[in-house]
């Protein structure tokens, strides 16, 4: 990924991709001091792009450091970065970390460096509409006192990279993580929905990344006239489900198949949701509820 052609929006500039470097010797590479996003580019035009910014700059703001750009002005780089790609389709990263003035544990005078690099990368699981097949973790999801879980920040990142190994060694697609207290909680990069009755049951937002995604899907599924239900999940509840899916900017909403030894159907709620999703983000019908009023047309 480091050596191709194209630009990296870099602290305020578009410059060669291969050379958007940072120093050994900075904190976000040693301490975790780095947020990040994961964005999504749809006919040109980053779905949600306000929201992403917002939260980038909430992230960091929890991890105790203020960027030096505002949600605007990130939203202004991503459209300056997407349009330099000429990117129709694809994925969108920005990322902020504390840079290499100190490598003291404690720097709240560190430089915060800040990035956006987009790439075509049309689906994370290459087999189109399929689904996937999970493994549990042994790893879980800590509790919001433990650590700090509403951050979109790389420190939260080594857990799911653990699990994800864990579950393509076991020959599965992706993760499901517990949360610290032994209840469904995520994916390793998307929300868990279960249908039961007829209804949607997601966990609520606590242990686990509030997903834009999630959101969007949750609308999505109200206006289609579907129960939805915020609350805790015990894994024995995978037993009644009649159908899982995921959801995420990468994922969109992905069908799952099998947890462990159960298997689910391709189900019609979660078809009908993916068709929605597909509508909305390529401006078709639904939610056009984009914060900035002005829309993300680059
Ligand atoms: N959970 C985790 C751990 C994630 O990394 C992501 C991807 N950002 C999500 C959920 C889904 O969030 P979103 O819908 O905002 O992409």
């Amino acid at each position: 990924l480091a050596d191709r052609d194209g630009v990296i929006w870099l602290d305020g500039a578009l410059v060669p991709w291969r050379e958007a470097r940072l120093h050994v010797l900075s904190h976000g590479l040693h301490y975790g001091g780095s947020v990040f996003e994961g964005e999504r580019a749809y006919d040109g035009r980053v779905f949600k792009l306000h929201e992403h910014s917002a939260r980038l700059v909430a992230s960091a703001r929890e991890m105790g450091y203020a960027l030096p750009w505002s949600a605007a002005e990130l939203d202004a780089a991503t459209r300056e970065v997407v349009a330099a790609a000429g990117l129709t389709d694809g994925y969108v990263r920005p990322v902020a970390w504390r840079g290499g003035d100190t490598l003291r544990l404690v720097a709240p005078d560190s430089r915060v460096h800040v990035a956006v690099a987009a790439w075509p990368w049309p689906r994370i699981f290459t087999d189109g509409p399929r689904g996937i097949r999970l493994h549990t973790a042994r790893w879980r999801r800590p509790a919001p006192d433990t650590a700090p879980v509403r951050a979109k920040t790389a420190a939260q990142y080594a857990l799911g990279s653990l699990a994800g190994q864990e579950a393509e060694a076991a020959g599965r697609d992706d993760a499901l993580l517990l949360d610290h207290r032994g209840r469904l909680a995520e994916a390793t990069g998307a929300n868990l929905f279960l249908v039961l009755d007829g209804a949607l049951h997601t966990p609520p937002p606590e242990c686990v990344l509030d997903g834009i995604t999630r959101r969007t899907v949750i609308a999505l599924a109200r206006d289609l006239d579907l129960t939805v239900v915020e609350r805790h999940l015990a894994p024995a509840e995978l037993e009644r489900a009649t159908e899982v899916f995921l959801t995420g900017t990468a994922y969109e909403v992905q069908p799952v198949t099998a947890v462990d030894a159960r298997e689910y159907p391709l189900g019609e709620v979660g078809t009908a949701l993916a068709e929605a999703y597909t509508r909305t983000v390529r401006g078709g019908t639904g939610d056009t509820s984009d914060t900035t009023g002005t829309g993300d047309t680059t």
